[in-house]
């Protein structure tokens, strides 16, 4: 592996440094460092540096990405999504393979050096996404850290047999299990919860939920999570995906729930729902101490074509939809978009410190603020200490 020195970097915004990488971690961080030889040397351009971007939640098996647009056509309710995405993966015949190594190309462009994606296990696709992109991760693994979520997308409790494939993917290899609203999807949130809880207690995985149920409804389906959490003794180990429940509540249920998301050590992942769909109150949730992460949701699929899978404008939509001007704001929205989507993977020696894996991302920009504002092409992206892109281009081989 060619070691290098980055030169007249600033971490997060602060005093210019150079960066030593050296067998893939960053070896020094200081002023006028000594390259050794045969080291390379980069000029950074006195570039703000961050750790490699962290995208949390995504569903990188069914994009639609390096596909001729495909005009959105689905109806408004989440039932209408999910029929309609079944008929047009059908139809279209995509393998989750190819469209998730087409993706990867984008992802490592925009200095994505983490993914934890959903896959669809169910009775009409069996394994085969869990498997595709099996496959496509050991061809790239490389390039970039992917943990998959056995993810019901089409319902648990009202497709018998998904239980048992959800099982079986966690035996296959997914490191944690998913759920999709358990009220307004399945209408059995206890069938669902106590099948799903099972499993993670079984396998000892974690688990991720898809909670769209607004209101009261989501909140009961939180204090059910909650429960079965701590019975199982998987604090630490439970996230919850949209949660948009948190931004519609009362506030003293909502006192309530943060405090059995504190009890429980429960994630929340938002990635700022468009229109006026409510969502989570991120820097309320992020000051009384609960874990967020973030992530693109679907990338270029049959729920909408405009998410494109860059974690930095990610972090610009979580600001923009929550009102935050200032760099305090728009800074937990980075840390979403990084640092808490790394702790929730439980990425191992993830950050700007000396021993960390060198996973890192040059922008051009002044601080961390500016850059989720303007999120420019990356200038660089290095993963494990080697240079995976340049100018906002992915340097995978065109045939890989
Ligand atoms: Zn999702």
């Amino acid at each position: 592996m060619q070691d290098l020195v980055i030169r007249g970097v600033r971490p997060w915004g602060g005093e210019s440094a150079d960066i030593a990488v050296r067998d893939g971690r960053i070896a020094a961080i200081g002023a006028d460092l000594p390259a050794l030889p045969g080291e390379e040397i980069i000029d950074g351009r006195g570039c703000l540096v961050i750790p490699g971007l962290v995208d949390a939640h995504a569903h990188i098996d069914k994009t639609l990405w390096g596909t001729p647009w495909h005009p959105h056509q689905a109806g408004p309710s989440l039932m209408d999504k999910i029929t309609n995405e079944r008929q047009v993966l059908a139809g279209l015949g995509l393998s989750p393979e190819v469209q998730s190594a087409r993706l990867l190309r984008r992802l490592i462009a925009c200095g994505t050096t983490h993914v934890r994606t959903h896959v669809d296990v169910g009775p009409d696709v069996g394994l085969k996404h869990l498997h595709g992109v099996q496959a496509m991760r050991e061809r790239y693994r490389d390039w970039m850290d992917i943990d998959m979520v056995a993810f019901p997308q089409t319902g648990v409790m009202i497709r018998p047999g998904t239980l048992d494939l959800l099982e079986q993917a966690v035996r296959d290899g997914a490191e944690v299990i998913g759920g999709l609203d358990p009220v307004g999807v399945d209408r059995d949130p206890k069938g669902q919860l106590d099948g799903i809880f099972a499993i993670a207690g079984r396998h000892g995985c974690e688990v991720d939920i898809h909670l769209h149920d607004r209101g009261d409804l989501g909140a009961v389906t939180m204090e059910m999570i909650a429960e079965r959490t701590r019975s199982l003794g998987l604090a630490g180990k439970v996230a919850i995906s949209h949660a948009f429940c948190l931004g519609g509540v009362e506030p003293a249920r909502l006192e309530s729930l943060i405090a059995l998301l504190l009890e429980n050590d429960i994630a929340i992942m938002t990635h700022a729902p468009s229109g006026t769909t409510p969502f989570p109150p991120i820097r309320l949730l992020h000051e009384r101490g609960v874990r967020l992460f973030s992530g693109s949701d679907g990338i270029r699929d049959t729920w909408s074509p405009l998410n494109n899978g860059d974690m930095l404008e990610r972090a610009f939509m979580l600001a923009y939809r929550s009102g935050f001007r200032d760099d305090a704001g728009i800074e937990i929205a980075l840390r979403m978009a990084t640092y808490g989507g790394a702790q929730v993977m439980g990425a191992q020696h993830y950050g700007l410190s000396v021993g960390s894996n060198a996973d890192l991302v040059l922008v051009a920009a002044e601080t961390a603020a500016e850059a989720v504002a303007y999120h420019p092409p990356r200038r660089l992206v290095l993963k494990r200490g080697r240079v995976v892109a340049r100018d906002g281009q992915a340097l995978l081989p065109a045939n890989a």
